[in-house]
């Protein structure tokens, strides 16, 4: 009796402590999708399914309509 209102009571502090600890562990499972995201454009590149872009202005290299800007940061 004495037991199920002390749970109770203290269920509140106990679920917000696990909803920080969850907000702090979805960074990594971010991280791991974000360095995913980059590795599997890497490799639609590599397989020219998209073409490759400039690091520095994110700029194609090549044209693919008339008028496109494309990368000049090593003309
Ligand atoms: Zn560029």
């Amino acid at each position: 009796m004495c037991g199920q209102i002390l749970e109770r009571a203290l269920r509140p502090h106990v679920r917000s402590a696990d909803n920080e600890k969850v907000r702090q562990d979805l960074w990594i499972p971010m991280l791991l999708v974000l360095g995913w995201a980059t590795v599997a454009r890497a490799m639609l590149v590599s397989a020219h399914k998209l073409p490759p872009t400039c690091g520095t202005c994110g700029r194609r290299f090549e044209r693919r309509h008339l008028g496109e800007p494309v990368c000049r940061c090593h003309a």
